[in-house]
């Protein structure tokens, strides 16, 4: 995969990018993450990037044409090509305004030959770059940011960990928190005793088995796969109603499971 990134603060992504498994998914040569300074596309003697916004009110707007320059000049397909998936390729803007960022977009950005992330700054971006240039926008949570940036860097390193070999074991990417679907992965033999098939990931444990008092869990250290499976299930069952409720509506549950659940709603 090719990620472009659009930001007028070039140097922000000295660091994250060049740590763990985003440094080690560039040096195997699985993504290649270009960034690219949004003031190299105006032709003023300041470099303008923002001006006032039309009918006044606060702060500074990106302008658009450095923006769609910047893109012209990435040779991107056109957005109704993007849009109807006759490409691979996808052209992001951060916006607080965008649909909530998940683990489902991720594994869908994954697929993409080619991403570009657009780091909005100061009040946001002109509206044409969300009506005619960018194919989605999306934010990392309701909550506002001073710019892309941050956002950018969560998007492309919840991506990057997705593409087939970025991880070393690739099943892992698929049995954790809010991942659905890997039932047949756990059926036809993935070497978990657990998926998270949609419920937050449940709980981890190393040694020591003791520590200052603290035992790890009996059910772990009895080496019986289907009592740890169903432990664990339990357990991500018991931290998702506590933490997020909400992803219990989309998840499916044996009888076994929905009984347990029952169970831990009348105990509340
Ligand atoms: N006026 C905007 C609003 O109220 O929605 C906030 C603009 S914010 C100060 C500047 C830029 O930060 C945005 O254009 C966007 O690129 C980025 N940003 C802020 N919060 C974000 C979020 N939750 N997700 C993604 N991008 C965000």
């Amino acid at each position: 995969m090719r990620a472009d990134i659009v930001t007028i603060f070039p140097d922000f992504f000295r660091g994250p990018l060049d740590y763990g498994i985003t440094r080690r998914a560039q040096e195997m040569g699985l993504a290649t993450i270009e960034i690219h300074d949004l003031r190299e596309f105006t032709h003023d003697r300041h470099r303008t990037v923002d001006d006032r916004p039309f009918g006044g009110g606060e702060g500074m707007v990106l302008k658009p044409e450095p923006l769609f320059e910047c893109l012209d000049s990435l040779g991107i397909a056109p957005r109704e090509d993007r849009i109807a998936g006759r490409v691979r390729q996808s052209v992001v803007l951060l916006s607080a305004q965008g649909q909530r960022f998940t683990q489902a977009f991720a594994a869908e950005l994954a697929q993409r030959e080619r991403m570009v992330l657009i780091c909005g700054r100061y009040e946001g971006v002109d509206e044409r770059v969300t009506d005619f240039l960018a194919d989605r926008e999306l934010s990392v949570g309701d909550y506002v940011l001073s710019g892309g940036e941050l956002p950018a860097a969560v998007i492309i390193e919840a991506v990057v960990r997705l593409l087939p070999g970025a991880v070393g074991n690739d099943a892992s990417t698929q049995q954790e928190s809010f991942t659905v679907d890997v039932k047949t992965r756990i059926a036809e033999g993935a070497d978990s005793t657990c998926g998270s098939n949609g419920l937050l990931d449940y709980p981890h444990y190393t040694r020591p088995a003791q520590f200052r008092g603290m035992a790890v869990p009996e059910a772990l250290m009895t080496g019986n796969h289907e009592e740890i499976r169903r432990w664990r299930r339990q357990r991500a069952l018991e931290k998702t109603l506590r933490n997020r409720p909400d992803l219990l509506e989309g998840s499916p549950l044996s009888d076994e499971e929905s009984k347990f659940l029952d169970g831990l709603k009348k105990m509340d």
